[in-house]
Protein backbone atom coordinates (compact mmCIF):
# COMPACT_ATOMS: atom_id res chain seq x y z
CA UNK A 1 0.00 0.00 0.00
CA UNK A 2 1.52 3.18 -1.11
CA UNK A 3 0.90 6.15 1.52
CA UNK A 4 -0.91 9.02 0.03
CA UNK A 5 0.98 12.32 -0.33
CA UNK A 6 0.44 15.44 1.39
CA UNK A 7 0.95 18.98 -0.83
CA UNK A 8 1.83 21.10 2.02
CA UNK A 9 4.49 23.89 3.48
CA UNK A 10 3.90 27.39 3.71
CA UNK A 11 4.85 27.81 -0.49
CA UNK A 12 1.73 26.21 -1.26
CA UNK A 13 -0.54 27.72 0.97
CA UNK A 14 0.54 31.04 -0.28
CA UNK A 15 0.15 29.43 -4.20
CA UNK A 16 -3.17 27.87 -3.25
CA UNK A 17 -4.58 31.25 -1.91
CA UNK A 18 -3.17 33.71 -4.16
CA UNK A 19 -4.41 31.26 -7.35
CA UNK A 20 -7.88 31.94 -6.15
CA UNK A 21 -7.56 35.27 -7.13
CA UNK A 22 -5.38 35.37 -10.06
CA UNK A 23 -6.04 33.81 -13.60
CA UNK A 24 -9.59 33.65 -13.40
CA UNK A 25 -12.11 33.47 -16.70
CA UNK A 26 -15.73 33.90 -14.87
CA UNK A 27 -18.69 33.07 -16.54
CA UNK A 28 -21.57 34.49 -15.53
CA UNK A 29 -25.19 32.89 -14.64
CA UNK A 30 -28.96 33.40 -13.92
CA UNK A 31 -30.06 29.97 -12.91
CA UNK A 32 -33.55 28.97 -12.31
CA UNK A 33 -32.99 25.14 -10.91
CA UNK A 34 -29.40 23.63 -9.53
CA UNK A 35 -27.22 21.70 -11.16
CA UNK A 36 -25.63 19.31 -9.22
CA UNK A 37 -22.44 17.38 -11.20
CA UNK A 38 -20.69 14.27 -9.74
CA UNK A 39 -17.12 13.39 -9.98
CA UNK A 40 -14.45 10.80 -9.10
CA UNK A 41 -10.56 11.65 -8.80
CA UNK A 42 -7.71 9.06 -9.79
CA UNK A 43 -9.97 6.64 -9.80
CA UNK A 44 -9.93 3.59 -7.74
CA UNK A 45 -12.10 0.59 -9.24
CA UNK A 46 -14.83 1.05 -6.56
CA UNK A 47 -15.83 4.24 -7.82
CA UNK A 48 -16.72 2.49 -10.78
CA UNK A 49 -18.39 -0.66 -9.12
CA UNK A 50 -20.22 1.32 -6.61
CA UNK A 51 -20.27 4.76 -7.80
CA UNK A 52 -21.51 3.98 -11.55
CA UNK A 53 -24.39 1.69 -10.66
CA UNK A 54 -25.95 4.33 -8.02
CA UNK A 55 -25.73 7.00 -10.42
CA UNK A 56 -27.15 4.86 -12.92
CA UNK A 57 -30.38 3.53 -10.63
CA UNK A 58 -31.36 7.15 -10.69
CA UNK A 59 -30.46 7.68 -14.47
CA UNK A 60 -27.63 10.54 -14.09
CA UNK A 61 -24.41 10.34 -15.62
CA UNK A 62 -21.11 11.38 -13.51
CA UNK A 63 -17.31 12.35 -15.11
CA UNK A 64 -14.65 10.31 -14.26
CA UNK A 65 -10.92 12.10 -13.55
CA UNK A 66 -8.65 9.43 -14.63
CA UNK A 67 -4.82 9.34 -14.13
CA UNK A 68 -3.49 6.81 -16.59
CA UNK A 69 -0.37 6.26 -14.56
CA UNK A 70 -2.25 4.66 -11.35
CA UNK A 71 -3.64 1.96 -14.15
CA UNK A 72 -4.14 -1.50 -12.71
CA UNK A 73 -2.06 -0.59 -9.60
CA UNK A 74 -2.63 -0.86 -5.94
CA UNK A 75 -2.79 2.54 -4.24
CA UNK A 76 -4.30 3.75 -0.40
CA UNK A 77 -7.69 4.04 -2.14
CA UNK A 78 -7.16 0.35 -3.33
CA UNK A 79 -7.35 -1.62 -6.74
CA UNK A 80 -7.23 1.62 -9.31
CA UNK A 81 -9.33 1.33 -12.83
CA UNK A 82 -8.30 -0.44 -15.55
CA UNK A 83 -9.12 -0.41 -19.37
CA UNK A 84 -12.53 -2.08 -19.40
CA UNK A 85 -13.79 0.12 -16.39
CA UNK A 86 -13.03 3.06 -18.89
CA UNK A 87 -15.37 0.62 -21.10
CA UNK A 88 -17.76 0.11 -18.65
CA UNK A 89 -18.15 3.82 -18.06
CA UNK A 90 -17.83 5.34 -21.76
CA UNK A 91 -20.99 3.00 -22.87
CA UNK A 92 -23.07 3.89 -19.38
CA UNK A 93 -22.56 7.14 -20.47
CA UNK A 94 -20.15 9.07 -18.15
CA UNK A 95 -17.98 11.59 -18.95
CA UNK A 96 -14.09 10.49 -19.15
CA UNK A 97 -11.98 13.80 -17.66
CA UNK A 98 -8.42 14.51 -17.57
CA UNK A 99 -6.03 14.84 -14.31
CA UNK A 100 -2.35 14.19 -14.95
CA UNK A 101 -0.62 11.19 -15.74
CA UNK A 102 1.68 10.57 -12.67
CA UNK A 103 -0.73 12.88 -10.58
CA UNK A 104 1.81 15.27 -9.77
CA UNK A 105 1.29 18.64 -7.67
CA UNK A 106 0.70 20.76 -10.49
CA UNK A 107 1.67 24.21 -7.81
CA UNK A 108 5.41 22.48 -7.81
CA UNK A 109 5.73 21.94 -10.99
CA UNK A 110 6.39 23.65 -14.43
CA UNK A 111 3.66 24.48 -16.62
CA UNK A 112 5.84 22.70 -19.16
CA UNK A 113 5.88 19.91 -16.98
CA UNK A 114 1.91 19.66 -15.86
CA UNK A 115 1.36 20.02 -19.77
CA UNK A 116 3.40 16.93 -20.83
CA UNK A 117 2.35 14.89 -18.15
CA UNK A 118 -1.35 15.69 -19.07
CA UNK A 119 -0.53 14.88 -22.46
CA UNK A 120 0.68 11.77 -21.72
CA UNK A 121 -2.21 11.69 -20.01
CA UNK A 122 -4.14 12.09 -22.42
CA UNK A 123 -2.48 9.72 -24.92
CA UNK A 124 -2.50 6.89 -22.60
CA UNK A 125 -6.04 7.29 -22.29
CA UNK A 126 -6.29 7.37 -26.21
CA UNK A 127 -4.43 3.92 -26.30
CA UNK A 128 -6.56 2.65 -23.48
CA UNK A 129 -9.91 2.87 -26.16
CA UNK A 130 -11.05 6.02 -24.89
CA UNK A 131 -13.29 7.68 -27.60
CA UNK A 132 -14.84 10.81 -26.18
CA UNK A 133 -12.63 13.80 -26.29
CA UNK A 134 -11.33 15.12 -22.43
CA UNK A 135 -12.97 18.89 -21.84
CA UNK A 136 -12.86 18.61 -18.34
CA UNK A 137 -9.95 18.95 -16.06
CA UNK A 138 -8.68 18.84 -12.18
CA UNK A 139 -5.85 19.43 -10.51
CA UNK A 140 -4.63 17.09 -8.18
CA UNK A 141 -5.05 17.58 -4.60
CA UNK A 142 -6.25 20.66 -5.96
CA UNK A 143 -2.96 22.56 -6.06
CA UNK A 144 -2.32 24.62 -8.76
CA UNK A 145 -0.32 28.03 -9.71
CA UNK A 146 -2.18 31.26 -11.79
CA UNK A 147 0.73 30.24 -14.28
CA UNK A 148 -0.33 26.97 -14.55
CA UNK A 149 -4.38 28.30 -14.50
CA UNK A 150 -3.39 30.15 -17.78
CA UNK A 151 -1.27 27.56 -19.48
CA UNK A 152 -4.26 24.59 -19.24
CA UNK A 153 -7.09 27.00 -19.81
CA UNK A 154 -7.33 27.06 -23.85
CA UNK A 155 -7.06 23.22 -23.34
CA UNK A 156 -9.85 22.32 -21.34
CA UNK A 157 -13.28 24.06 -20.79
CA UNK A 158 -13.23 23.59 -17.46
CA UNK A 159 -10.26 23.18 -14.52
CA UNK A 160 -11.25 21.84 -11.18
CA UNK A 161 -9.93 22.47 -7.82
CA UNK A 162 -11.00 21.13 -4.35
CA UNK A 163 -12.11 23.81 -2.71
CA UNK A 164 -15.29 23.86 -0.92
CA UNK A 165 -18.38 26.06 -2.53
CA UNK A 166 -21.50 25.97 -4.61
CA UNK A 167 -21.06 28.50 -7.74
CA UNK A 168 -23.83 30.85 -7.71
CA UNK A 169 -24.41 33.65 -10.43
CA UNK A 170 -20.61 33.14 -11.66
CA UNK A 171 -17.60 30.74 -11.86
CA UNK A 172 -14.34 30.63 -12.39
CA UNK A 173 -13.65 27.83 -15.29
CA UNK A 174 -9.89 28.12 -14.31
CA UNK A 175 -10.56 26.88 -10.93
CA UNK A 176 -14.33 25.55 -9.95
CA UNK A 177 -14.61 24.63 -6.35
CA UNK A 178 -15.97 21.21 -5.34
CA UNK A 179 -17.02 19.67 -2.65
CA UNK A 180 -15.80 15.95 -1.08
CA UNK A 181 -17.95 13.21 -0.39
CA UNK A 182 -15.28 12.03 2.47
CA UNK A 183 -14.05 12.87 5.90
CA UNK A 184 -16.37 10.56 7.58
CA UNK A 185 -19.36 12.18 9.21
CA UNK A 186 -18.60 15.61 9.35
CA UNK A 187 -17.86 15.73 5.77
CA UNK A 188 -20.86 13.36 4.67
CA UNK A 189 -22.81 15.61 6.45
CA UNK A 190 -21.65 18.98 4.61
CA UNK A 191 -21.60 17.52 1.52
CA UNK A 192 -25.36 16.45 2.32
CA UNK A 193 -26.11 20.27 3.65
CA UNK A 194 -24.49 21.51 0.55
CA UNK A 195 -27.06 19.94 -1.87
CA UNK A 196 -30.04 20.31 0.45
CA UNK A 197 -29.40 24.31 0.27
CA UNK A 198 -29.64 24.42 -3.53
CA UNK A 199 -33.51 23.29 -2.73
CA UNK A 200 -34.01 27.46 -1.87
CA UNK A 201 -31.20 28.71 -3.13
CA UNK A 202 -30.06 27.71 -6.74
CA UNK A 203 -26.24 26.71 -7.93
CA UNK A 204 -24.01 24.42 -9.74
CA UNK A 205 -22.36 21.77 -7.17
CA UNK A 206 -19.60 19.93 -7.92
CA UNK A 207 -18.89 16.95 -6.01
CA UNK A 208 -15.85 14.73 -5.86
CA UNK A 209 -15.54 11.03 -4.23
CA UNK A 210 -12.69 8.94 -3.93
CA UNK A 211 -12.68 4.92 -2.76
CA UNK A 212 -16.32 4.27 -1.86
CA UNK A 213 -15.88 1.32 0.12
CA UNK A 214 -17.02 -0.67 3.84
CA UNK A 215 -13.98 1.47 5.23
CA UNK A 216 -13.09 4.07 3.40
CA UNK A 217 -9.91 6.41 3.37
CA UNK A 218 -10.31 9.27 4.69
CA UNK A 219 -10.63 10.70 0.94
CA UNK A 220 -13.31 8.18 0.72
CA UNK A 221 -16.81 7.32 1.85
CA UNK A 222 -18.94 4.10 2.76
CA UNK A 223 -21.71 2.67 0.04
CA UNK A 224 -24.35 3.97 2.68
CA UNK A 225 -22.82 7.78 2.93
CA UNK A 226 -22.76 7.81 -0.96
CA UNK A 227 -26.36 6.78 -0.97
CA UNK A 228 -27.12 9.77 1.85
CA UNK A 229 -25.45 12.17 -0.82
CA UNK A 230 -27.38 11.29 -3.65
CA UNK A 231 -30.30 10.48 -1.82
CA UNK A 232 -29.66 14.24 -0.49
CA UNK A 233 -29.48 15.29 -4.05
CA UNK A 234 -32.69 13.92 -5.23
CA UNK A 235 -34.72 15.83 -2.38
CA UNK A 236 -33.21 18.90 -3.47
CA UNK A 237 -34.51 18.94 -7.08
CA UNK A 238 -31.09 19.62 -8.81
CA UNK A 239 -30.68 18.14 -12.25
CA UNK A 240 -27.78 15.79 -12.22
CA UNK A 241 -25.09 16.90 -14.94
CA UNK A 242 -21.75 15.51 -15.81
CA UNK A 243 -18.96 18.49 -15.28
CA UNK A 244 -18.46 18.92 -19.66
CA UNK A 245 -22.44 19.06 -19.70
CA UNK A 246 -23.34 21.09 -17.13
CA UNK A 247 -20.53 23.79 -18.22
CA UNK A 248 -22.19 23.94 -21.82
CA UNK A 249 -25.88 24.23 -20.23
CA UNK A 250 -24.59 27.36 -18.19
CA UNK A 251 -21.77 28.72 -20.68
CA UNK A 252 -23.68 28.74 -24.18
CA UNK A 253 -20.86 26.90 -25.10
CA UNK A 254 -20.93 23.09 -27.32
CA UNK A 255 -19.40 20.78 -26.06
ZN1 LIG B 1 -6.48 13.02 -7.72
Amino acid sequence: MNAPYIPGGWQSRFTRQISRFLARDEIQFDLDHAIVSISFDDFPKSAVSEGAPALEARGWSGTYYASAGYLGQTTHHGTMFDAEDLQRLELGGHEIACHTYEHLDCAKASSAEVISSLEHNERALKELGVKQTLSSFAYPYGETAPAIKTALASRFQTLRGVRPGIMRGRADRNLLPAVGIDGGDAGIQRAIEAAESLAHHPGWLVLYAHDIQAEPTEWGCTPHDFERVLAAIDRSGAQVLTVRDAYAALSGEPT
